[in-house]
């Protein structure tokens, strides 16, 4: 399966969520992380964006689904902040996670989600808003 096949944006929107994927990227402190845009839909079917942490931490894929650009710009601003905070939850979470027993670890990553989607919310207003709408 060759990635052009089932690219999720055309290359000058892909270019362009890239690059603000990278200055948020900057702007919320995760300047020395590793992060790779894909051009491939996430594997969750219900996700708008959806980040991949590698077991080593510090390295992260992030990928959209097609509707993401649909989203009204300050929609797309939170998504992709959302994602970043699971970023900066994974330096708690990361190791920690691995020790918890199943349902212990559901339960964790579903109290991380409504923090990662706290902060994200109180952040956006702050932070510039895609220029591609
Ligand atoms: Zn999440």
């Amino acid at each position: 399966m060759s990635e052009h096949e089932h690219s999720v944006f055309s290359d000058k929107q892909f270019a362009q969520v890239e690059a603000y994927v990278h200055d948020i990227q900057r702007l919320v402190g995760l300047g020395n992380w590793k992060l790779h845009v894909t051009n491939h839909a996430p594997d969750k079917q219900d996700a708008y964006a959806q980040s991949d942490i590698g077991e080593v931490g510090m390295d992260c894929y992030l990928s959209f689904a097609q509707d993401f650009l649909e989203l009204d710009p300050t929609q797309q601003r939170e998504t992709i902040l959302h994602e970043m905070m699971h970023m900066w939850l994974q330096h708690l979470f990361g190791d920690y996670e691995l020790s918890l027993s199943h349902d212990a670890a559901v339960l964790l990553r579903r109290q991380a989600e409504r923090v990662v989607d706290g902060l994200a919310c109180a952040m956006a207003p702050l932070l510039p808003l895609p220029k591609w709408t």
